[in-house]
């Protein structure tokens, strides 16, 4: 079993209660590791440090080159450990192999595109107020200060780097709140952040529940940004605790993102997409397509195939490299997602495939549940509205454009959106009048670091990636610099100020 402490201050502690917690592997729900809870009075040491670095250390100080080349030195430890990396994502997290090598892969690459970032200098002459022998008017991007990030269970490691990237690379200094139920990587990122020698305070990683030592980061007047990553409840419940004093935020949130085959599709690769987009991570994705839009001259023979291929689907030990689902994330979630399977039954959508925990007794010490197919469901059930967070699609059968396209946007969210079809021009179409962050065009989950990611309506406030996620961590400060020279040629002499 691993132990780990809270990282603050430039070191390793325990938390000042004394308390730990375990955190659990799903599959099989032995220990993977003790863990030093970080509560209120923690979150508190970890703020007062990150605000004596911001206020008085050298990090915001520091040229841009020395700190990219800090960040990409973390790029590089990731890389130098990806293995270890990879398996205790596995263990903690309960992603397959294959999800959790791509995501530190991608933690790697994430952090070296952020270092890019880090290096560049913002500031912009404004053009059209700038007038030589007037003025000279800049933009200057400033670090807003101390940030607090908090971070949830699915893409640990991955979630821990796109908030420290960006931060840091704007030149803030931070406290991150990983998830309760998956502190492992982002405490070994705490190792990697300290073995480079970042100065003291610059980050701090303290482990810990919600309610207390997260609602605290979000309260504390010494912070000046939160950046969220969670449920749309929660992140309801952080923009109101951040409103007190006017925090900055950015919430990334939750997601019922609508992925639509036209008629026209290629059928073969829209059964694979549909099923990659809902499926990955055991549907425990923000962006997944949880709900299929499928035209009705289509709908029959694409079940058909969708159901034949979700058959073949392999549950099971997700450190196996054959394994195609692992576990959901816990047991409350897993109850979580049967009690939606259950409203599904009850609200008249049929059950296709999948519906319960599988009957496997090799599978029965981990939280699994089948990957489950819902038809004939209308938009209205509360399987087409609220977020599962596990393998359940919901189908919805439409029959013109028009008609896909007003059910893509009849949701609280709007994360991700999807068209499936040979016409590239008529996906467009669609595409321009979907009401979501990223939408994709004969394809599903791909996220860059460079472009913006974020959602629309409930969906979340803000982008991560591109220059458009680095802003997100800056204050933009105007500056006028006087180029009339005499007082005689200002344009207030002779108003408020005597001759
Ligand atoms: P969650 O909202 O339950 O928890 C997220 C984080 O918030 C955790 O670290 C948790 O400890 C903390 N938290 C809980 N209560 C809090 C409080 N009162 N004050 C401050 N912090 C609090 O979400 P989860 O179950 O960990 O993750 C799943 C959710 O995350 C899904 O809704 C998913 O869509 C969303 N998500 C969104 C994105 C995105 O980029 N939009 C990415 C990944 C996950």
């Amino acid at each position: 079993m691993l132990r780990y402490n809270l990282y603050i201050n430039g070191e390793f502690v325990e938390s000042t209660s004394g308390e730990t917690f375990d955190s659990i592997n799903p599959f099989h729900q032995e220990v993977v590791a003790r863990v030093a809870r970080g509560t209120a009075a923690d979150i508190q040491r970890a703020i007062v440090a990150a605000r004596k670095a911001f206020d008085e250390g050298p990090w915001p100080r520091m040229p841009r080159e020395e700190r990219a080349a800090m960040l990409k030195a973390i790029s590089d430890k990731i890389n130098e450990r990806s293995k270890e990396l990879v398996a205790l994502e596995v263990a903690d997290s309960g992603s397959t192999l294959r999800k959790a090598k791509e995501d530190i892969y991608l933690s790697a690459r994430n952090m070296n595109y952020f270092s890019k970032l880090a290096a560049l200098d913002l500031t912009e002459q404004i053009e059209g107020l700038s007038k030589p022998g007037f003025s000279k008017n800049m933009l200057v991007r400033e670090p807003i200060g101390v940030v607090g990030a908090i971070i949830p269970w699915n893409f640990p490691l991955k979630m821990a780097i796109w908030k420290l990237g960006p931060a840091l690379a704007a030149g803030n200094t931070v406290v991150l709140k990983p998830s309760e139920l998956t502190p492992c990587t982002a405490l070994e990122l705490a190792k990697i952040i300290h073995e480079i020698g970042f100065p003291p305070g610059v980050v701090n990683i303290v482990p810990g529940f919600g309610e207390d030592a997260g609602a605290e980061l979000v309260r504390n007047p010494l912070v000046d940004k939160i950046s969220f990553t969670g449920s749309t409840a929660v992140g309801k419940r952080v923009m109101t605790m951040a409103a007190e004093n006017l925090k900055k935020i950015t919430l990334e949130c939750g997601g019922k993102s609508a992925n639509i085959v036209l008629d026209d599709a290629d059928l073969d690769l829209a059964v694979d997409g549909a099923m990659y987009a809902i499926f990955y991570h055991q549907g425990q994705c923000c962006e997944a397509g949880t709900r299929l839009l499928l035209h009705e001259k289509i709908h029959d023979e694409f079940i058909e195939r969708l159901v034949v291929k979700t058959k073949r689907l392999k549950l099971g030990d997700p450190g196996n490299p054959s394994t195609d689902l692992g576990p959901v994330i816990s047991k409350k979630q897993q109850e979580r997602i049967l009690s939606y399977i259950t409203k599904g039954k009850e609200q008249g959508a049929h059950l296709a495939i999948g519906g319960a925990a599988p009957s496997d007794p090799k599978l029965a010490k981990g939280f699994f549940i089948e990957p489950t197919i819902f038809t004939n469901v209308e938009n209205k059930m509360v399987i087409a509205q609220e977020e599962i967070f596990g393998p359940v699609l919901s189908v919805i059968k439409y029959s013109s454009e028009e008609e896909a396209i007003a059910l893509a946007n009849d949701s609280i969210y709007g994360l991700g959106g999807g068209i499936w079809s040979k016409d590239t021009e008529r996906a467009m179409r669609v595409a321009q009048r979907l009401r979501a962050g990223t939408v994709w065009i004969n394809e599903w989950h791909l996220i860059s670091e460079k472009a913006p990611f974020g959602g629309y309506r409930q969906s979340g406030i803000g982008r991560e990636f591109g220059i458009e996620g680095l802003k997100e961590y800056t204050e933009a400060k105007h500056l006028h610099i006087d180029e009339l020279g005499s007082r005689e040629k200002k344009p207030w002499y002779d108003t408020v100020v005597p001759k």
